[in-house]
């Protein structure tokens, strides 16, 4: 049986305090949200660290608020409360139908929203999402020279990923929150994805805007996600999607192979990339029927 290397858990008081830990201990120590990754990597010795930071203690983090037409998801906080959020369900329902069907409730109870992000594994679902809805995440540090306080910057969630299992976080930087514009009456989305495995084999996101209740869009964001290292927009693509909507459904086509020409499809476990290919033709199909149709939770 394979088992856990021993380790020491952290309980900071503040992010502050969780950033100097990160940086005393280096490479030994990593951020601890809900563990779904890093303790089955770490059992199974892909990562080995000998200090773990608990981010789940440090107040703040596990809130869910609403601010400027945004929803503010603290990093801590579980897809499972994120599912259960009446302020998500009202203000962003698309987010909460996604996080209702990420993995398992056990995996869902225990995995954080902001792990998910940092952790960056390809086969996830929300960063695809969020990138349509245009999300941003807060990142804090106890930045060198800074007596009080913490360093803070926010930055879209693309810029937060840098490829399979890496993400663009400094060393001593903290993922704090997830920024989320709320839903307005003249937006439509949708995210729908494809799974035969434990994850999923490719997720849609779809995010338009219209000025007459679905008959004409004003502006179209798609992202594809799973088939691919990380999840990818393609404006082009976007573009496409714009117009009458009659006329944008006779575009879907062309709008499917600009997203999958933009995507760095490769042949692996989970299929061909041709196989890939044809799979983002049937889900954009899918996906815009669904977000027209606004039958999101
Ligand atoms: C059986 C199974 C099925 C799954 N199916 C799906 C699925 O269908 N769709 C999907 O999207 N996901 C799926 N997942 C992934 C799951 O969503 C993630 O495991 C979970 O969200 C990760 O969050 P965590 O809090 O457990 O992260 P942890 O394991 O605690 O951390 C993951 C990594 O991120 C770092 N980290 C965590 N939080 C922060 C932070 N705030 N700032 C900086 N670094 C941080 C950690 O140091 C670690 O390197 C599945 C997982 C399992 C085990």
């Amino acid at each position: 049986m394979t088992t856990l290397p021993r380790f020491e858990i952290h309980q900071p008081a503040s992010i502050r305090e969780a950033s100097e830990m990160l940086v005393h201990y280096g490479d030994d120590a990593a951020i601890y949200a809900g563990g779904t990754e890093l303790l089955l990597a770490m059992k199974h010795r892909a990562l080995a660290y000998g200090h773990l930071i608990d981010l789940k203690v440090v107040p703040g983090v596990n809130a869910i608020e609403t601010r400027d037409g945004t929803i503010e998801i603290g990093a801590a906080c579980t897809h499972r409360s994120i599912e259960r959020s009446a302020l998500v369900r009202e203000k962003q329902p698309v987010l909460a139908e996604l996080e209702s069907q990420v993995a398992n409730v056990r995996v869902r109870a225990t995995g954080t929203l902001g792990g998910n992000l940092c952790f960056a594994e390809p086969h996830s679902d929300p960063a695809t999402l969020l990138l349509v809805l245009g999300a941003t995440v807060g990142v804090e540090s106890a930045a060198a020279g800074l007596a009080a306080g913490v360093a803070s910057r926010e930055i879209p969630v693309e810029k937060l990923i840098a490829g399979a299992y890496a993400n663009h976080l400094a060393p001593g930087e903290i993922l704090t929150r997830i920024i989320v514009p709320s839903a307005k009456p003249n937006h439509r989305a949708a995210y729908m994805k494809f799974q035969v495995h434990e994850r999923p084999t490719l997720g849609l996101g779809l995010w338009l805007e219209t000025s007459d209740a679905g008959r004409t869009f004003t502006a179209a964001r798609v992202a594809v996600g799973c088939v691919c290292p990380f999840p990818s927009r393609a404006p082009a693509a976007g573009e496409l999607l714009t117009g009458a909507r009659a006329e944008v459904e006779k575009r879907l086509p062309e709008a499917a192979a600009l997203i999958a020409d933009g995507a760095d499809l490769a042949d692996d476990h989970e299929g061909s990339a041709e196989y890939k290919r044809h799979l983002i033709g049937v889900f954009l199909r899918r996906t815009f029927a669904k977000a027209v149709a606004g039958d999101s939770l």
